[in-house]
């Protein structure tokens, strides 16, 4: 699945977000919990096709399970200012943070004179750009290293060593700038074995107080000024009223919200900004046994995201029966929505689309 590191400076509200997290996720209910370690939080993927879908497959009181997709959320602790010099959790940092797909970047846009700002004023941006420069300054270490480590390689006629060492060197001369490694363009495609952070596409989460959730403050308006012109994503929370939101009832969570001037919950506007950043989307297995969500990559074939499933589906996919989700709801269940002729026989070239349902036939 998606995994998402948070990381911010200390008394942003990271632990306020986390613990919503955890407990949005415990209450989560007919999911098969893995023990996954402390810092690890998971979320179901809200997505209301797959109840519908429930529905149009109930028979009687068999009433077919939901299995939605989920996103890990990673607290990554010890980022803090001097992070690349060793201060703080250093090591372990890294190793957290080298794990994830995206990073959500907390930035403190909430004024509390009892909650001390570890720079001793609210500045978001001052304080993006603290957080962004460690995480500059770590990769500028890191690749450093390996740089000196691909010219040995090199020296001894390794090419593919050669070509990398090319690569660094040009990542390097962006981090210099004090760029993250993002913003530049190379020849090569980047090997995930350089390790780098500033690859990693960021999402800025605008911690405001309750106050603050219906029309933008100040600091969330810069915040969302300094992301655009990154071209990266803002998501406007409040950590402590995600954690309220976590302990209701849905029905409750939803007036809640409706009365505090928003539509959806801070945590699931992250899920879904996490899944569109990252290129992401949902296929559906439905039928009166359960409704399930898969999560793909857009682009993918029909025979990859069988393989998603099972990877004997893939090997031993034929073709697929597709159908868009709110066609199978007008048609009420597959039987119907065949003699309409709206299931769809796609073969191993098909392109899968977000929402589009399911069946492999396969040889296995
Ligand atoms: P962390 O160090 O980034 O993990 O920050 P914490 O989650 O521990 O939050 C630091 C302090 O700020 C705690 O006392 C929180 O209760 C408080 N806090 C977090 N979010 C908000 C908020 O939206 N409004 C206010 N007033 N306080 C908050």
């Amino acid at each position: 699945g998606l995994a998402i590191g948070i990381v911010g400076l200390p008394n942003v509200g990271k632990s306020t977000l986390f613990n919503a997290i955890t407990r949005a996720g415990a209450l989560a209910a007919n999911y098969p919990f893995a023990t996954i370690e402390p810092n690890v939080g998971r979320v179901t993927v809200p997505d209301e096709r797959l109840a519908a879908l429930s529905k149009v497959f109930t028979k009687g009181e068999r009433v077919p399970p939901i299995i939605p997709t989920f996103v890990e959320f990673v607290d990554i602790a010890g980022l803090v200012k001097g992070a690349s010099q060793g201060e703080g959790l250093g090591n372990q940092f890294l190793a957290n943070i080298r794990e994830v797909d995206a990073i959500a970047h907390v930035v403190r846009c909430f004024t509390d004179g009892n909650v001390v700002h570890v720079a001793g004023k609210v500045d978001p941006i001052d304080d993006i750009e603290t957080i962004n420069t460690e995480l500059i300054l770590a990769d500028l270490a890191g690749l450093e290293k390996r740089l000196a480590n691909l010219q040995k390689k090199a020296k001894g006629g390794d090419k593919e060593a050669r070509e990398q060492a090319e690569l660094a060197e040009q990542i390097l001369s962006v981090l210099g700038e004090g760029k993250p490694a993002r913003a530049g363009s190379y020849e090569g495609k980047i090997p995930k074995e350089f390790g780098l952070i500033t690859t990693k596409p960021v999402i800025y989460v605008a911690n405001v107080g309750e106050d603050d959730l219906g029309d933008d403050n100040d600091y969330v308006r810069q915040v969302r000024e300094y992301a655009a012109r990154e071209g990266a994503s803002v998501v406007k929370i409040s950590a402590q009223i995600e954690g309220e939101l976590a302990e209701m009832p849905e029905d409750e969570a939803r007036e809640f919200l409706a009365d505090l001037g928003v539509q959806e919950s801070g945590l699931d506007q992250l899920v879904k900004v996490g899944y569109e950043t990252l290129g992401l989307i949902t296929f559906i297995t439905s039928g009166e046994k359960e409704v399930r969500a898969w999560t793909i990559r857009r682009g993918e074939k029909a025979p990859e995201a069988a393989g998603e499933i099972h990877s004997d589906l893939e090997r031993g996919f034929i073709r697929a029966e597709v159908i868009e989700w709110q066609k199978m709801v007008e048609a009420g269940g597959w039987a119907n929505a065949k003699s309409k002729g709206w299931v769809r026989t796609e073969g191993k070239d098909y392109v899968m689309q977000d929402g589009d349902i399911m069946n492999v036939l396969h040889n296995m």
